[in-house]
């Protein structure tokens, strides 16, 4: 959310970033409403503190034993009391029109943000790694899988629908070995890991600004809970309402989930393998800083290089991309993508999104802290994926397959994989 007085004082400004990020954004109708509202709140001030008075004089007029005037001014008081209801009831529902309006308000971008509409105008900034180059015919990751006896999308489907899987024997062993790596990683750079609530409340994802816009992307359960698609949600809500302390350094969260995602939009697009499911699971970064340019930066390229981190650790080649205005997300105010080259696809494809959003969603949630000269403000915040899996799959099995049909594990994996040096040939 931005500040309404920002935006009183920006008309040109937001108007412009929600047509460069291609979403519809009604500001004219948002600064109508608040004045409105504005002037209601006015008018019901003034109709209480003049039925306070009221009461207050009766009480003395019956002490004065002046029954006829006390009697004239109950029927006035009851008067401002019928209007007051009226201004009152007008003021709650021109609030609620408000606070719509209000989530529908996208962030800004950054200055140096792509401008476009599609990925086609996302900019590349980094190459790291050599493509992976084979001297035999290499299979995609869906025939590695079956033939290795680690992925099963057919009886995935048979059990729960299109876009669902199983992951047996030492393909479970590569999802679990990469979430345990990421988590790993993270402790090591000071991230606290958390396992958190995966069914939450509609006001969480609210706040963490998913809704209103996500909403047909997310399962919902009875009593007004929601699955989540993220543990980005849970995680940045954890400290909802606080003021957090900043003073020794940046807040680093980190969770291992399962994410839920509906995909709607997307049928047809993806349909082999394990790319778009329904159910994965990710390794999330969160961060809380303070609300400063520099922080903010300094923390993006922390998280980004943290993600980088770990697919060196895979030996994957990849590459960073600067996601463009219509893009990224609504929410965001700048954001790469890293994509992972995937042999079968002849392309780099998306495995890691890292997002600044500067003090949008901390407004949202109330997430705020003391700055050095004791002023609340709203903290920063920002978030990665460290890995997804079963994504991060495609390239770990593709690029390493072998020949022989076996496939070469990384050293960094070996450990959380019963010491392997390679999945053997069937
Ligand atoms: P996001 O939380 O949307 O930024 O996505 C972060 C990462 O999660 C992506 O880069 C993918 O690696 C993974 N991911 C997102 N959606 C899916 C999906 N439907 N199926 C599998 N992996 C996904």
């Amino acid at each position: 959310m931005l500040d309404i007085k920002w935006i009183r004082e920006h008309v040109e400004e937001v108007k412009q970033a929600a047509r460069n990020k291609g979403v519809p954004c009604q500001v004219e109708e948002l600064l109508r409403v608040d004045e409105l509202r504005r002037g209601l709140l006015q008018q019901v001030e003034q109709f209480r503190r003049e039925r306070n008075r009221g009461t207050e004089q009766i009480g003395v007029l019956l002490k004065e034993k002046r029954k006829e005037e006390a009697e004239r001014l109950k029927s006035k008081v009851r008067e401002w009391n019928a209007k007051l209801a009226e201004y009152e009831l007008e003021l709650a529902a021109a609030e609620e029109q408000y606070r719509q309006l209000m989530l529908s308000v996208p962030n800004l971008a950054s200055s140096d943000t792509p401008i476009g509409l599609t990925d086609a105008d996302n900019v590349i900034v980094k190459v790291v790694g050599e493509l992976t180059d084979f001297a035999f015919e290499p299979r995609d990751h869906l025939e590695l899988g079956e033939a290795l006896d680690l992925i099963d999308v057919a009886r995935g489907v048979k059990v729960a629908g299109s876009r669902n899987y199983y992951l047996k024997g030492m393909g479970l062993h590569l999802h679990r070995a990469v979430q345990q790596l990421a988590i790993d990683v993270l402790t090591d750079r000071g991230f606290t890991v958390m396992d958190v609530p995966l069914m939450v409340r509609e006001e969480t994802l609210l706040n963490a600004a998913f809704f209103p816009a996500g909403k047909d992307q997310t399962y919902a359960l009875e009593e007004n809970k929601w699955l989540v698609g993220t543990s980005e949600g849970p995680l940045i809500s954890y400290y909802a309402g606080e003021i957090v302390d900043l003073s020794e350094g940046p807040i680093q969260l980190a969770a291992v989930s399962n994410c839920f995602r509906k995909e709607a939009g997307s049928a047809g697009r993806d349909v082999r393998g394990l790319y778009r499911v329904h159910q994965f699971a990710k390794v999330e970064q969160v961060v809380l800083c303070e609300n400063t340019p520099e922080a903010a930066e300094r923390m993006l390229q922390e998280i980004t290089a943290n993600a980088e981190h770990l697919l060196e650790l895979l030996e994957l080649p990849y590459r960073i991309v600067a996601v463009c205005t219509g893009d990224m997300g609504s929410k965001n105010y700048k954001q790469f993508d890293i994509e992972t080259w995937m042999p079968s696809r002849g392309a780099y494809g998306e495995t890691h999104s890292s997002s600044l959003l500067m003090d949008y969603q901390a407004r949202r949630t109330q997430l705020r802290y003391r700055d050095a000269d004791g002023e609340l403000r709203y903290c920063c915040t920002l978030n990665n994926t460290a890995v997804a899996s079963p994504r991060i799959l495609i390239p770990l099995l593709e690029n390493h397959q072998r020949e022989d049909g076996s496939i070469y594990i990384p050293q960094a994996l070996r450990p959380y994989m019963r010491g392997l040096a390679a999945i053997p040939a069937p």
